[in-house]
């Protein structure tokens, strides 16, 4: 168990724990500072802040965007970020609406296949601030059309089967200039979902992405084998770059990952969240 853990989701995307209830869960499990980091939003971080404050928990305000990328699935975090940006504001009600498109051709696709889903379903398992595939997975395992979310997911959801609707991403580039010009740290998400690349392509997509701001890698994470964690934070020291980590709590939506929890926890300390400030000030 971590004293930090900087990827956590809540209501406002798809965890189901609301901001408040994560940040009480993590002082709870003796969490020192968590970052929230939503998909697509920054809405839970002002709960998070004044609940952190009341309760002596530290939170960096973060989100964590999807990013246009062949291969496989590229997520950026980004933390420190300046909430109350107009220009962060109104990208992400962009990107608000882009899901709202997405989500209508989702749930065609799916009475297209014959499931009887209304957005009802869907809405119900949500706060009402944002809807994701994980909702989906959700529903349809709620009325029996699959018997796990994962399942919903290999059968329905994801990439190349009959309901994957694509959606509007930024680049890598647009993503992490989004994040600087909002005065945040854009550090690469979970990078085992890049897809399988040797490693001198994977380095090669560092250094670009370095070149256009990226400032760290989730080096820590759950679903990191050893080998993994050793090379991604060789890499992320070899470009003078953040380490940092987290679990991608989901609460009740991803059984098995619990916050505070991932691979690597005991080497993440409080020092790091310094050494972020110290990045945010000299970029
Ligand atoms: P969305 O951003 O709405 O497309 O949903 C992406 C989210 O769905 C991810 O952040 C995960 O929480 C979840 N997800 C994506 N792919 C899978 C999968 N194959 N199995 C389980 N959950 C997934
Ligand atoms: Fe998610
Ligand atoms: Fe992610
Ligand atoms: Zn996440």
């Amino acid at each position: 168990m971590g004293s930090i853990d900087l990827h956590v989701h809540t209501t406002v995307s798809d965890g189901t724990l609301t901001p408040r209830e994560v940040v009480r869960y993590a002082k709870k499990k003796g969490l020192k500072v968590i970052a929230i980091t939503d998909h697509d939003s920054v809405e839970g971080n002002k709960d998070a802040i004044d609940e952190g404050a009341a309760i002596g928990l530290g939170i960096l305000p973060g989100m964590e965007i999807s990013v246009e990328y062949s291969c496989g699935s590229m997520h950026l975090l980004g933390y420190c970020l300046d909430i109350e940006s107009d220009f962060l504001k109104e990208k992400l009600e962009f990107l608000q609406g882009v899901r709202r498109e997405r989500n209508a051709k989702i749930l065609n696709k799916l009475r297209a296949s014959g499931i009887a889903l209304e957005y009802g379903d869907i809405l119900r398992l949500s706060s009402g601030k944002q809807i994701g595939r994980l909702h989906f997975a959700t529903a349809l395992t709620n009325l029996g059309y699959s018997a796990t979310r994962q399942e919903a997911f290999n059968r329905f959801l994801k990439k190349g089967r009959p309901a994957y609707a694509d959606r509007f991403r930024f680049n890598p580039e647009e993503a992490i200039g989004l994040v600087l010009k909002s005065k945040g740290i854009p550090v690469l998400a979970h990078p085992c979902t890049l897809g399988s690349r040797s490693p001198k392509e994977f380095e090669a997509l560092i250094m670009e992405l370095v070149q256009w701001g990226l400032q760290g890698i989730e080096v820590y994470y759950p679903d990191h084998t050893d080998e993994q964690v050793h090379y991604y934070r060789s890499v992320a020291e070899k470009y003078g770059i953040l380490t940092t980590g987290g679990s991608d709590y989901h609460g009740d939506n991803k059984p098995g990952v619990d916050i505070g929890v991932y691979n690597g926890d005991d080497q993440l300390s409080i020092s790091l969240i310094d050494a972020m400030r110290e990045f945010r000030g000299n970029s």
